[in-house]
């Protein structure tokens, strides 16, 4: 099957049951798409019924989806870095139970959100916890990478540097388990500035030196409601924020970014066709 070079899809619903997913996106015109495997404001979720698992293989099949078009987003409660027992224990528990949902469902990454030093540890220390808990829950799952997704820098979130997600691929032991996601509004609110030919290029030439572009193996295509530099994360449609078209254009005509999910996570579902059929056009 002709999979195209360029897959792209949105964060579609997953609202009565995961195998809900491939069809939501298939309605959109996308041939790859991003989901929650559970409920993503809560810590504890029934496990995966078999015939779920069955039909979400099977829509995917039909669809044309393959595994590695599909990118799954980690529940926002998770914090791989927390710096206290309980925490740490808790977050730990829920990554691997994600990671293990990833595995049934035949899907080979997790897209999740490096972590928060909540200003009780160094960041050096966060970095390294973060690792830590990756390394765990690689040791007790197969064939699923974690994607670490750059950040905004709000808070006390780490990842918002390149130089962060670096750090913790170098700590992680699998190397052939592990990667990164650049989400475009997230980077653009770190001061990461891709909104001329020239600077796209600066840009993805430091994530290129800073961490490799080898382990690029996503990336989130959202526009910005704030400034450059703002550390504010606020998602807009694609060239309609302080981002504008181009960045989205250097993207469609970027061959390092041929065959990974890329995934609208903006505002407004109603429009994610449009926006879908628009970057198609700007190849
Ligand atoms: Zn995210
Ligand atoms: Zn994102």
């Amino acid at each position: 099957m002709e999979l195209g070079k360029k897959w792209i899809g949105a964060h579609v619903s997953a609202a009565g049951g995961v195998d809900n997913a491939p069809h939501n996106a298939k309605n959109i015109g996308a041939n790859a798409f991003a989901l929650f495997t559970k409920n993503q404001r809560q810590w504890k979720a029934r496990p995966l019924e078999d015939a779920v698992i069955a039909s979400f293989r099977e829509r995917c099949k039909e669809l044309g989806f393959v595994g590695k078009q599909i990118l799954p987003h980690n529940s926002y409660l998770i914090n791989p870095g927390h710096p206290e027992k309980e925490g740490i224990g808790k977050s730990r528990a829920a990554l691997l139970d994600e990671m293990q949902r990833c595995e049934q469902l035949g899907i080979p990454q997790l897209n999740i959100h490096p972590g928060s030093h909540l200003r009780k540890i160094s960041e050096t220390e966060c970095l390294a916890r973060i690792a830590e808990s990756v390394n765990r829950v690689l040791d007790q799952t197969k064939g699923v990478t974690v994607v670490l997704e750059n950040t905004a820098g709000q808070g006390s979130n780490l990842g918002n540097r390149f130089e962060h997600l670096a750090e913790i691929i170098n700590q992680v032991e699998d190397k052939d388990r592990i990667g990164f996601c650049i989400d475009t509004c997230h980077a653009h609110a770190a001061g990461y500035d891709l909104c001329s030919p020239e600077a796209y290029q600066q840009t993805m030439e430091e994530a290129n030196r800073v961490i490799g572009m080898q382990w690029l193996r996503g990336m989130h295509l959202n526009d910005a409601k704030t400034e450059l530099g703002s550390r504010v994360d606020r998602h807009a449609p694609l060239g309609k924020g302080t981002m504008g078209e181009e960045p989205f254009r250097q993207i469609m005509n970027d061959e390092r970014l041929n065959e990974i999910p890329m995934i609208l996570e903006t505002t407004d579902p109603e429009i994610w066709a449009d926006e879908i059929a628009w970057l198609r056009s700007l190849v």
